[in-house]
């Protein structure tokens, strides 16, 4: 299957943190044609392994399976869902918003409503409705219908967006955070072929809210160096200064000098930096972010572990619908495989 067909796959399906369930099953049948053996540790992490010969470095791949979404907190009287927040989302981008409750019976359709502006005060108006006097409205007469529909406190809550093509290389869609990140590590196990070293390439769980999957996938693997593929800002849009982020959609892979949780390791930085100029793949560089990923707990696990990340520039990141260039996710693995091709000179 094609990188796209992939990532509208991955794009489409539900994976609220800690609940990656939908995510996982996909992961595993997408990477199955491409690795050895395939585990999934307690934390419920995926893990693809590719074995290598013996004395070679092991290598860590990790892209995570969870996206940022809601959780039904409470159900009031009338129907409607309370919920709380899962990973950093904007509430200023909430209202109106279509969703899709994830219950145990299937999903339900929902819409993120508010008091309507007709009745609001004029300042009211001026200000960002917080979350919790947000609700979601899923169409039930009453708590009692509600619970009959399937709605229980804990379900998770998604986006309802689908992913489309909108122009040459260009695509819109919901969690590309961390699917995206996804796509490419699938791609590069795909484009790897015969490989010394040994790769796992995991499907992290819970990322979004403190990278807690990686902190036990990383024990578990035990790599001598680990590079996390995941998304970056991209600041190529009205009102953001280049000294906030320089990074551009479709302009290269990220490669993140330092973000508040990782100062990329010389060597790691040096590896993947010295493979994007040998090889001509574009790329930029990022840092002073706030923000970390996978690549920053994988790092401090037993001794440490060498890491780095390979990012994608995305647009509207942490919103319920994001924008990328398939370029940037294709030169992601081509410059993720071209690495771990060259890896003997550094590891
Ligand atoms: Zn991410």
């Amino acid at each position: 299957m094609s990188l796209n067909q992939n990532l509208e796959k991955l794009s489409n399906a539900c994976g609220v943190s800690g609940r990656e369930e939908e995510v996982r099953n996909l992961m595993m049948q997408l990477m199955k044609p491409y690795a050895d053996e395939i585990i999934v540790d307690k934390l419920e992490n995926v893990i693809a392994i590719k074995k290598g010969k013996k004395n070679t470095p092991k290598v860590m791949l990790a892209a995570h399976m969870d996206e940022v979404g809601l959780m039904v907190k409470t159900l009031t009287k009338e129907g409607f869902l309370q919920f709380a927040k899962m990973g950093g989302i904007d509430d200023r981008i909430l209202p109106a918003q279509k969703v899709s409750v994830l219950t145990k019976k299937g999903p339900l359709n929902g819409i993120i409503g508010s008091k309507p502006p007709h009745i609001q005060k004029e300042e009211e108006r001026k200000k960002v409705l917080p979350y919790d006097e947000l609700f979601i409205d899923i169409g039930a007469e009453n708590r009692e219908d509600a619970n009959i529909m399937g709605v229980k406190i804990g379900d998770p809550v998604a986006f309802d967006v689908k992913y489309r093509k909108i122009n040459k290389d260009t695509v819109i869609g919901k969690a590309f955070d961390d699917r995206a990140g996804c796509a490419a590590m699938i791609e590069t196990l795909k484009q790897l072929g015969e490989t010394d070293c040994t790769i796992c390439a995991v499907g992290t769980v819970q990322e979004e809210v403190g990278l807690r999957g990686a902190a036990t996938a990383a024990f578990g693997v035990d790599p001598d160096v680990a590079i996390a593929l995941d998304v970056t800002v991209a600041g190529d849009v009205p009102g953001v200064r280049e000294f906030d982020t320089s990074v551009k959609m479709g302009k290269g892979p990220t490669l993140t000098v330092s973000d508040s949780g990782l100062i990329t390791h010389p060597k790691v930085f040096r590896w993947l930096l010295e493979t994007a100029e040998e090889t001509k793949i574009p790329f930029q560089l990022e840092t002073g972010l706030m923000g970390s990923t996978d690549a920053a707990r994988i790092s401090l696990t037993r001794q440490g572990v060498p890491s780095g990340t390979v990012s994608i520039g995305t647009r509207y990141i942490h919103s319920p619908v994001s924008m990328l260039s398939l370029k940037d996710v294709e030169n992601s693995a081509k410059l993720t495989t071209a690495a771990i091709q060259k890896i003997k000179k550094y590891f």
